[in-house]
């Protein structure tokens, strides 16, 4: 192959351009085909909101993850470089509000200062369970043998701000211990934006039938086909198409995937993560902390709310009213599916519960949807209790010259852009080695029973 190799990178989210660049950089024609037609970036994607006000909020990915853990996240630099604003998120800059309107906030940061105690007791337990090898078991057991038995709505309020607000699932759903434990600077014509792709065509054979059990060299090259009827072809082809999109028909593989593979995609979760935002003509609350939490009385709705005209936002939606209200799993994929009027209505009588009658109509609302997305079908990958490390590889492993990659497919930070960009840039280096070197055989596992 050498210099003439080709690869088509499918998707220019955060892992296909950073795949891209590593094939890039390595003198290896790469073309990506994305769907959007006006925007790379993927689940990183921003909107003008208010309607007109040329102000922008952005719908996805708006936290770097795990600064001040010992982790080295790959966003960090480039925000720097960039010179973008950022600081650290403060849960204690929260006003609680019950139903009935106010609440003692001492009370609120005691609690808050106990559900932190027991999260650190919660990993303490397990990082000694993962030394012992013990078999998993879901946060919810975990908390409860911290001792954390959340008794009435603050006690919700806080377990679901610190923890579906951030994973979309809830801790009965999720796993205590940390999976990793197991185990176009470029040409001008590279990218190229509204090719939404319908069709790939993997494995064909030099003449024209299924390849799958021919080695590599000894197949033709793979066939991309898009909606509007163009096809591409290259030498290797690398999916960064979300898991949600792989669980999905949107895209035909063909042949068919194997069964290994089929059972690892359907076997990972995608969570439901949905920002909704809407503004107010005038300021109504009387709060000045960035967070507000309400005590619902149902889980999730509508639990936490960011004040756009609060610090550290203040300055540039002066003028303003905008309020971010954040929900995630069941209560996502409700909202996407009702009208925006009704979403609206709602939030505004959790607003009245908060604040009183006075509360004015909304001005507008920006439900983003994530879900019902054909280019997304959600929002990020969860792990669910009981997987385990061979079903991961299953996930990750490339077949013949069709290769995967994506936030799914990090080991150790799925969900997150950092995860993305170092998943592409692994994917890519592997894609390089391969086409220099010649492609190792990779491990998969016969269907996992
Ligand atoms: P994607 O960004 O999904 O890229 C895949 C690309 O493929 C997309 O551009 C898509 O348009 C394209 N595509 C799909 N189908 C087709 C097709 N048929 N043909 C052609 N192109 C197609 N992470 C954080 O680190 N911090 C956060 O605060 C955070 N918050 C989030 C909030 C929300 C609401 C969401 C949705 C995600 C959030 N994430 C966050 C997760 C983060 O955004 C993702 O993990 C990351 O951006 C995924 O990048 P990716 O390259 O794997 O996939």
């Amino acid at each position: 192959f050498a210099q003439a190799t080709s690869v088509i990178v499918l998707g220019a989210g955060a892992s296909g351009i950073f795949a891209a660049k590593q094939l890039k950089a390595a003198g290896i024609d790469v073309t990506i085909l994305e769907a959007r037609p006006d925007a790379i970036g993927g689940r990183m994607h921003k909107v003008e909101f208010p309607p007109k006000s040329g102000r922008f909020v952005e719908l996805g990915a708006n936290w770097i993850e795990g600064l001040g853990s010992n982790i080295t996240n790959p966003v960090l630099p480039l925000v720097q470089k960039w010179g973008v604003n950022f600081k650290p998120t403060d849960f204690t800059n929260t006003t609680y509000r019950s139903a009935s309107g106010s609440f003692d906030q001492s009370v609120f940061q005691d609690r808050l200062a106990a559900f932190s105690a027991i999260t650190e007791m919660t990993s303490e337990l397990s990082d000694k369970r993962m030394a012992a090898d013990a078999l998993d078991i879901s946060l919810r057991a975990g908390y409860r043998m911290a001792g954390w038995y959340p008794k009435d709505e603050i006690d919700y309020a806080i377990e679901w701000n610190t923890f579906d607000y951030e994973q979309a699932e809830t801790p009965d759903d999720f796993i205590m211990d940390k999976p990793a434990e197991f185990g176009c600077g470029y040409g001008s014509n590279c990218l190229k934006l509204n090719k939404t792709v319908s069709e790939i065509r993997w494995a064909v054979g030099n003449d024209g039938v299924s390849a799958l059990d021919l080695p590599v060299s000894r197949q033709s090259p793979v066939k991309v086909t898009c909606k509007d009827g163009s096809v591409y072809t290259a030498d290797y082809v690398i999916s960064s198409f979300s898991l949600g999109v792989l669980q999905n028909v949107d895209v035909k593989f063909a042949p068919t995937l194997p069964d290994w593979k089929i059972q690892s995609i359907h076997s990972f979760h995608m969570a439901a993560y949905t920002k909704i935002f809407i503004s107010f003509p005038s300021k109504f609350w009387t709060d000045n902390t960035e967070f507000i939490w309400y005590g619902a009385t149902r889980r999730g709705e509508f639990t936490n709310w960011q004040v756009f005209d609060a610090a550290p936002y203040k300055e540039y939606f002066k003028g303003e009213h905008v309020l971010l209200c954040t929900v995630t799993d069941q209560v996502a994929f409700r909202i996407e599916r009702q009208s925006d009027e009704q979403t609206k209505a709602e939030l505004v009588q959790v607003l009245k519960n908060m604040y009183g009658p006075k509360v004015p109509n909304a001005s507008a609302i920006l439900v983003p949807r994530w879900n019902s997305d054909p280019l997304f079908r959600g929002s990020f990958t969860n792990w669910p209790i009981g997987m385990i490390k061979e079903e991961f590889d299953n996930l990750v492993a490339p077949i013949n010259r069709l290769w995967f990659t994506g936030e799914h497919t990090s080991l150790e930070y799925f969900g997150y852009v950092h995860g993305a960009i170092l998943a592409g840039t692994k994917t890519g280096d592997d894609v390089v080695k391969c086409i220099k070197n010649g492609c190792p055989k990779y491990p998969y596992h016969p269907v996992i029973h």
